[in-house]
């Protein structure tokens, strides 16, 4: 998967639409102090489906969105469009994902316009070998980060890297639905000997 281009709308600082293309290869952002720089890479994790507010540098999920300044009115929602190509088929396929969040109302999730859940936006970026934490995204302090991780977390760097951890959430999935068909089953039993 290629990310082409970054659009955000009410998103933290970038209070007016902004559009952003990103060119092949690595990709730094540079700036003043405070002009916008983690945000932009906030916005793309948040996309990707980050649903940690503090990892976003907020108490609430909502913070995300614009909160006003002197001089303007705060948003009531935020939007983040990631525009993608996937490679590797037999064609090269375009992909929108989009993210908006309104106050009050949570989160909405939509695949080429389709509205799907935040485990499906999740899932398709890591079998991508990406996704909001994939250690492709590298934000301030997180060469340290690499460096003095333990090795379960590296472990799981190397995994996401190798495009493995979407077969993780499948296996939980599987084994979720799994405990609570047992669960049924043993309810049933329970249900036929009392019948009997
Ligand atoms: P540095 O180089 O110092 O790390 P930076 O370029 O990475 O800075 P960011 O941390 O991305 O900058 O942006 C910080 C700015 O974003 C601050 O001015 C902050 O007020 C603004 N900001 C963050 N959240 C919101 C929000 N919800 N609404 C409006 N502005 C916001």
């Amino acid at each position: 998967m290629r990310i082409k281009r970054l659009r955000l709308a009410g998103f933290k600082s970038f209070v007016d639409a902004a559009d952003l293309r990103i060119e092949p290869g690595l990709t730094g952002i540079v700036g003043p102090n405070g002009c916008g720089k983690s945000n932009l890479l906030e916005a793309l994790r948040w996309a990707m489906g980050e649903n940690s507010p503090k990892s976003m540098r907020g108490a609430g999920m909502e913070d995300v969105i614009f909160a006003g300044t002197e001089s303007r009115p705060r948003r009531d929602f935020a939007e983040v469009q990631i525009l993608a190509e996937q490679t590797g088929g037999e064609e090269d396929e375009e992909l929108e994902v989009v993210r908006r969040i309104e106050r009050g109302a949570g989160s909405a999730y939509r695949i080429n316009g389709r509205d799907v859940r935040a485990k499906d936006v999740a899932l398709l970026f890591a079998d991508a070998a990406t996704g909001a934490h994939s250690p492709a995204l590298v934000s301030q302090g997180r060469i340290s980060a690499v460096i003095a991780a333990k090795p379960g977390e590296r472990r799981q760097m190397l995994e996401e890297a190798a495009g493995i951890s979407g077969l993780h959430v499948r296996r939980r999935d599987a084994e979720q639905r799994l405990r609570a068909t047992e669960a049924n089953l043993a309810r049933l039993d329970e249900v036929i000997a009392d019948q009997e």
